[in-house]
């Protein structure tokens, strides 16, 4: 005891002797005030403030306001004197303003003036997204570097070293700014990032997915305006953005991390303890407790400490940051990655208070399971039998992203070849609204789809045809338009960076007459095809009728009101000459088609030529 004592006493002796100012044990300003700012005009009217100082002790606070229309509900102090929680209500009366909060200990007082803004009234700002939109995922590290002042920088443990797969290559915000025509030009409506908030780690924090601070973009990538700026940008030019968002982990460079208010925000095992990574276990009946204790609180990484959202005030602060970043910024959606690995029933209360809040807003979330019916147990609306209700709008499909490259690699059968996709389609019941899935080939964790399919490129373009003529909100990712490469089995080979992104770069492949021949053709198909779908409600939300593939030959129609569109997709090396007969349920009265990519009109329906390995993508008259 005494030994403990006489170490406090030098703690404080060197604190007084090397800070300068004389020790005190209580604040007059706070390091951290967390959400910096609120808004009247919210729906919901609870407002948790977090204050902390690294070396005050605030339990020693009393607290008080006195402000018309806000109330203060709650004082709580937790294990860690460092901080110190507020809860408000800000009630449907308050007006903007300063709120004076006075903190008192002892004979000191002092104020802290919290701002409330008014919430936005602009129409239609939060504008979600659906079916009618095509997603473009872009890793922000490695699209553009529109700003080398900010590659290295002071306080930040990663500089900028391209050369290093695994470190930073100095891509930001501003690089993806300035190519917004070249995306918008694509046929792209909305873009999603991957995460942009701040990973300052010791190393790999180019994905931006160690965040640490839930409230700051990575001065890497530029600053907390400049998303702004993106975002209005995005909006003017037609595009919506969605916001990639982590709640299972943070990095471990994280200040909640090394000075926790409470032990249990984060999941603390004796030893490292991963996950196992079974999403699947979730929905499973005859889970083991051990099994699911693993799933939900073991680690994502070593680098990544799991976050425990049962604690109600880290709950309250990840559900608040959220919110905070739609409002501040007008996101129009929110992809949240690993969604199977936190409290499920927490993911759920997070989903309502969003989309209660901001009834518009578009969520996904990343389900990585290859199973329809575990996959389908995430999704809003779903039956499932333990009473589960996510509030989730979008599941993301995998299910969907595996099939193709198997059903355009092999050879047609009762049950392969094309044959998958009219299965996987088949499946659909499962889910309460398959068109609104996220549908993709490939993204930032998987092998691109252009070398899943062997490179080759009328596969490609047949995969590439699918994901926009069938159901769900497709996304492709970054460089696809120009047949980027490279296999998953090191993340930095599908993150490679953009050519021309980067001053000197040998190629510049965002001036769309650059680029092989091959890479020339497939740009020009996206481009075509993604115009075509924008603006085909018979392809966003059109019913869909397929027809059992025969000889590996796979036709369905989109249909809504007089409009329809046929697909024919010809998995086989030979042209094939299709005898519509079967399809005259649909066809009847139809007299001619257009083909969408050639324009050229096909004046007879009763025999379709089908080019060898190709997706005929015909609008019918
Ligand atoms: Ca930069």
């Amino acid at each position: 005891m005494r030994s403990i004592t006489a170490k406090i006493s030098i703690l404080v002796l060197i604190t007084v002797l090397s800070s300068g100012v004389c020790f005190s044990q209580t604040a007059t300003t706070f390091d951290r005030v967390e959400p910096a700012f609120w808004w009247v005009g919210m729906k919901n009217h609870e407002l948790q403030i977090l204050f902390y100082h690294h070396n005050a002790d605030l339990s020693k606070h009393e607290v008080s306001l006195s402000y018309p229309g806000v109330t203060l509900l709650q004082k709580i102090n937790v294990e860690n004197p460092h901080y110190l929680f507020l809860k408000l209500d800000v009630s449907a009366s308050a007006k903007a303003g300063t709120v004076a909060i006075q903190f008192k200990a002892g004979k000191k007082t002092f104020t802290y003036n919290y701002e409330l803004k008014n919430k936005s009234t602009a129409p239609n700002r939060i504008q979600g997204f659906n079916s009618s939109d095509v997603v473009y995922l872009i890793m922000p590290d490695r699209f553009a570097n529109g700003d080398a002042k900010n590659d290295t920088l002071p306080g930040f443990f990663q500089g900028t070293h391209r050369e290093k797969p695994f470190g930073r290559h100095g891509g930001d915000l501003k690089g993806i700014s300035d190519h917004l025509d070249y995306i918008k030009n694509l046929g792209v409506t909305a873009l999603w990032l991957n995460p942009v908030l701040e990973n300052n780690q010791k190393r790999e924090s180019y994905h931006g997915y160690a965040i640490t601070d839930l409230y700051k973009v990575d001065a890497r990538f530029g600053s907390n305006e400049e998303y702004l700026t993106l975002i209005n940008k995005s909006h003017q030019s037609g595009m919506k953005v969605i916001q990639d968002m982590v709640m299972n982990h943070i990095g471990n460079e994280h200040w909640l991390v090394k000075d926790a208010p409470e032990k249990d925000w984060i999941h603390h095992f004796p030893t490292y303890t991963s996950s196992n990574y079974r999403g699947g276990l979730i929905s499973d009946p005859y889970r083991s407790k051990a099994d699911s204790v693993l799933m939900v609180n073991g680690w994502f990484d070593t680098t990544m400490p799991d976050v425990n959202q049962s604690n109600p005030l880290f709950a309250q602060y990840l559900i608040q940051n959220s919110l905070w970043w739609i409002e501040y910024a007008g996101i129009d959606g929110i992809r949240m990655d690993t969604y199977p690995y936190p409290d499920k029933y927490f993911m759920a209360r997070w989903a309502k208070a969003l989309t209660d809040e901001y009834p518009q807003f578009g969520l996904v979330g990343e389900v990585w399971i290859p199973s329809v019916a575990q996959t389908a147990y995430w999704q809003k609306g779903a039956k499932n039998t333990d009473g589960y209700e996510s509030n989730l709008p979008s599941v993301t499909d995998f299910t969907f992203c595996f099939a193709v490259p198997r059903a355009l690699n092999e050879n047609g059968g009762w049950d392969t070849g094309l044959t998958r996709l009219y299965d996987l389609l088949s499946h659909d019941f499962q889910y309460p609204n398959a068109n609104n899935n996220l549908t993709f080939l490939d993204n930032h964790d998987m092998t691109r789809f252009f070398l899943t399919v062997g490179k080759d490129l009328a596969k490609f373009k047949m995969g590439l045809s699918f994901l926009m003529t069938a159901r769900g909100i497709p996304e492709i990712y970054y460089g696809t338009e120009i047949l980027m490469d490279g296999d998953a089995s090191s993340h930095p080979q599908v993150r490679r960076d953009y050519p021309g992104g980067w001053p000197g770069d040998a190629s510049d492949l965002f001036n769309p007459k650059n680029g092989t021949p091959d890479q020339l053709e497939a740009r020009a198909f996206i481009t075509k095809l993604l115009n075509w779908r924008k603006s085909k409600p018979v392809i966003h939300s059109g019913k869909i009728t397929h027809f059992i593939p025969k000889d590996n030959v796979y036709v369905y129609f989109r249909t809504l009101g007089n409009e329809m569109v046929m697909v024919i997709m010809n998995g086989n090396a030979n042209e094939n000459v299709l005898n519509t007969q079967r399809f005259q349920e649909l066809l009847k009265g139809k007299v001619r088609a257009k083909n969408v990519i050639t324009d050229e009109v096909i004046p007879s329906l009763d025999a379709i030529k089908v080019p060898a390995r190709t997706a005929l993508i015909l609008e019918l008259e």
